[in-house]
């Protein structure tokens, strides 16, 4: 495949930038375009954007003008949308937003990469792929069967219904203007660099705080978790393909209750930094008032980017949640 000049947006956020580092050693050419939101981190690509590998751009992606020329200056064959509003907790309180940038964002982007590929190629050349997940297939019982790219949408939270909608978007684009779409669905991602907000930092930084490490209702929900490089490679082998028109669903193989996860992350702890007076972690974890509309359990089946992609999740789990929470505490 000759494509190699890549427009990453939202490529200063957690898993957007370890995309960046994928690219960048497969010797991809990388301009990054990110509106840097308070989920945003400019210093998770700042050594790629000093030693001039990539390209940074401070925008947002409903800015039409901003992106119809930055296309027109570098070039794109292949876009990657990572940008997005991602907090779940948040978009119970500030919906609009979640619809501005994940919606609306995204059909601005799908019509610059439209007119844009009209204009320079006459025909749908660009590679555009939409990292979505799994959340938009709601959720499922404690014995149902894992979702599949099959399985219908039934989104629970505003976050998981703007990415529906942007998901239906690309969908149509594909189908209506032929253009050359691939839509991903992932499980909850860990890893270096993500936000304080989501769960396992949150677990990290309560529990050397000496506060509760609070956990939402019976602590019984299920999430399944992909280590971010897996992801990012899945995502990387996906925009290789010629799988246009697909989606590709792209889990850990790891499903954990909340407290199973939030156990874990205890023990590592105790072993990484043991409190003075012996006690674990563990002590700390407490039930609280649940999420409105919280989903029950996420399950991804992944054997269609397994035969198709060669995709595979890391089977040391452990090991990748202990560098993680090491990244978090030196
Ligand atoms: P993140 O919140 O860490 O990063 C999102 C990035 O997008 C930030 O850098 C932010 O500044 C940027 N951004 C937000 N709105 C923008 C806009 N309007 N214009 C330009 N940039 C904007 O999120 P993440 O965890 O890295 O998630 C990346 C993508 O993966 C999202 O689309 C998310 O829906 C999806 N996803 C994430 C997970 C997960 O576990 N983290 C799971 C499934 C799917």
């Amino acid at each position: 495949m000759k494509s190699r000049n890549v427009i990453i947006c939202g490529g200063a956020g957690f898993i957007g930038s370890h995309m960046v580092d994928i690219l960048l050693e497969n010797q991809f050419t990388v301009t990054v375009i990110d509106k840097l939101t308070y989920a945003g981190n400019l210093s998770n690509i700042e050594n790629h954007i000093n030693d001039k590998s990539v390209k940074f751009y401070q925008i947002d992606i409903q800015n039409t003008d901003e992106l119809n020329t930055i296309f027109r200056t570098e070039q794109p064959d292949i876009i990657l949308n990572f940008a997005a509003e991602t907090h779940v907790d948040n978009s119970i309180h500030t919906p609009a937003e979640f619809v501005q940038s994940n919606i609306l964002g995204t059909f601005n982007l799908l019509e610059v990469t439209r007119h844009y590929d009209d204009e320079i190629h006459g025909q749908p050349t660009s590679r555009f792929i939409q990292i979505s997940t799994d959340e938009v297939f709601g959720d499922l019982n404690f014995d149902d069967p894992a979702f599949t790219e099959e399985t219908p949408y039934k989104p629970s939270s505003p976050y998981s219904a703007t990415k529906a909608g942007a998901d239906h978007l690309v969908r149509a684009w594909a189908r209506t203007y032929k253009m050359k779409t691939i839509v991903t669905h992932c499980s909850n991602n860990f890893g270096q660099r993500q936000h304080a907000e989501k769960l396992i930092p949150t677990i990290v930084r309560k529990a050397l705080s000496g506060e509760n490490i609070p956990i939402y209702g019976s602590g019984t929900n299920i999430r399944d978790w992909l280590y971010v490089r897996d992801h990012c490679s899945g995502i990387f082998q996906a925009m290789n393909s010629e799988y246009f028109g697909h989606s590709f669903c792209f889990g850990g193989g790891c499903e954990l209750s909340n407290l199973e996860i939030a156990g874990k992350v205890c023990a590592i702890l105790d072993t990484l930094r043991p409190k003075k007076d012996h006690q674990s972690y563990r002590e700390q974890i407490s039930l609280v008032e649940d999420r409105p509309g919280h989903d029950l359990r996420y399950g991804v089946n992944f054997e269609k980017s397994q035969k198709l992609l060669g995709f595979r999740p890391t089977d040391d789990f452990d090991g990748k949640l202990k560098i993680t929470i090491q990244s978090m505490i030196s």
